[in-house]
């Protein structure tokens, strides 16, 4: 019978303690997520005052009337930190601070009027069902997945069962008059059970939204060039035919960038401000293409646009709007002013034509931008049908009587 009753009252304590030791794992494997630290205290400092409660008595040692009540407020302290902290949101110190004001001013009116264990137990529960009721609301707000959902109904099943079981004590009609009392009623073998269950549920709730996070974190960062913040090539590949699913049966414009002379800004002033000057185009890019747009760095000094339900003209004008920002661009080095300028190249994407091809196709128009001494726009050369696109632009003739090339002039 010992054992059986040892063990019960360990399984709690237990329980509080791995989830913890969970989470000061986690704290300790990135030293960044200081929401697992706060969590991981929130656990220790239940787990002393289940302890607390289950295996000392308040009657031989009054100190403990306060200590457990201490640790109470404590770990809800630290779980409100954490849950805010988790979900992107404020800690609500208002609220938070009311809850502490009122849990405090009735256990010292408990203490004063010498009130049975009973009433200040309750009143210890009614905070922590507050807590639980603002970590609900902290979680609705910042949640960006199902699981949120998830985890804001374990906190609220948790108030409730809090409730429940106060509601019952209540109902009951049997005072606990003592804190001895309390350890042997069904109160007290309620609670632990609760809270064995709880305490695994809401550590299992917390760590899915670590591993949300985590994920999302991950495949951001899988997704995007670090120095420039844009995609990068694999994520713009992976996201285009969403986008001209979207647009069908527009078409959507593909424009390809490649900064002149690059080469010649790091000789000249580093690569720390070609560095720069990679950041300046992104932003340009970003800023001027629209929101609605996909931009990517392709590599190097090689930059890439999607635009939704876009013709050939205007992915033209894009193209012009774009060149025209760069060229505007003034940039400074040391004191020393100098300016940008881009090639483009650029093409409608129809719904049926190929990705691959037009990206090449259009690649070689950027070369043709360059051939034609930088700082300009030249559309694809005929990649979808060679022969509308020659009655289209019908070859030019050059300079030196040879036949010229079927790209209209700059834009
Ligand atoms: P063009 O006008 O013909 O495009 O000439 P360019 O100098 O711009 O092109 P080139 O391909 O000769 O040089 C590209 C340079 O871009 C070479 C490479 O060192 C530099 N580069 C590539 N990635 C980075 C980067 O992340 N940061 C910096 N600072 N430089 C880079
Ligand atoms: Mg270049
Ligand atoms: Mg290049």
């Amino acid at each position: 019978m010992f054992i059986a009753d040892l063990s019960y009252q360990w399984l709690g304590p237990i329980i509080f303690l791995s989830v913890g030791v969970a989470f000061l794992l986690l704290y300790w494997h990135d030293r960044s997520q200081h929401a697992a630290l706060h969590l991981a205290g929130c656990y220790f400092l239940l787990m002393t005052a289940l302890l607390g409660l289950m295996l000392g008595d308040a009657g031989k040692y009054p100190a403990l009337a306060f200590l457990i009540p201490a640790a109470v407020y404590g770990g809800n302290f630290l779980l409100l930190r954490g849950v805010a902290s988790l979900f992107g949101q404020k800690f609500p110190r208002i609220a938070f601070l009311a809850a502490l004001a009122l849990s405090v001013a009735g256990l010292i009116y408990a203490g004063e009027t010498s009130a049975p264990f009973g009433v200040r137990y309750a009143g210890t529960c009614g905070f922590m069902i507050v807590v639980d009721l603002i970590c609900c609301v902290l979680i609705w707000r910042g949640r960006n997945h199902r699981v949120d959902t998830v985890i804001a109904v374990v906190f609220l099943a948790h108030a409730a069962a809090i409730g429940a079981r106060l509601v019952a004590m209540t109902l009951s009609g049997t005072e606990i008059l003592t804190h001895a009392a309390f350890k042997g009623s069904h109160v007290a073998l309620a609670m632990q059970t609760g809270n064995a269950i709880f305490a695994i549920f809401i550590g299992l709730a917390l760590f899915a939204r670590y591993a949300t996070t985590l994920v999302t974190r991950l495949s951001h960062l899988a997704e995007t060039d670090p120095l420039t913040g844009l995609l990068n090539r694999r994520a713009f590949q992976a996201m285009v035919p969403a986008m001209r699913a979207a647009s069908a049966p527009l078409p959507t414009g593909l424009i390809i960038c490649d900064i002149d002379h690059f080469k010649q800004i790091n000789d000249s002033f580093g690569h720390d401000v070609g560095d720069i000057v990679l950041r300046t185009v992104a932003e340009l890019l970003r800023n001027v293409a629209g929101e609605g747009a996909i931009c990517a760095r392709m590599g190097g000094e090689e930059f890439c646009i999607l635009l939704p339900e876009s013709n050939a003209e205007m992915t033209r004008l894009a193209a012009a709007r774009l060149r025209v920002a760069i060229e505007m661009q003034q940039m400074v080095s040391s004191g020393q002013k100098f300016g940008l300028t881009a090639s483009f190249g650029y093409c409608e994407l129809r719904p049926q034509d190929d990705l691959r091809v037009a990206m090449a196709c259009t690649d070689a128009a950027v070369y043709q931008a360059k051939a034609a001494g930088r700082n300009t726009v030249r559309v694809a050369p005929a990649l979808f049908d060679p022969e509308a696109d020659k009655r289209l632009f019908p070859a030019l003739p050059r300079a030196d009587g040879k036949p010229g090339s079927a790209m209209p002039g700059p834009a």
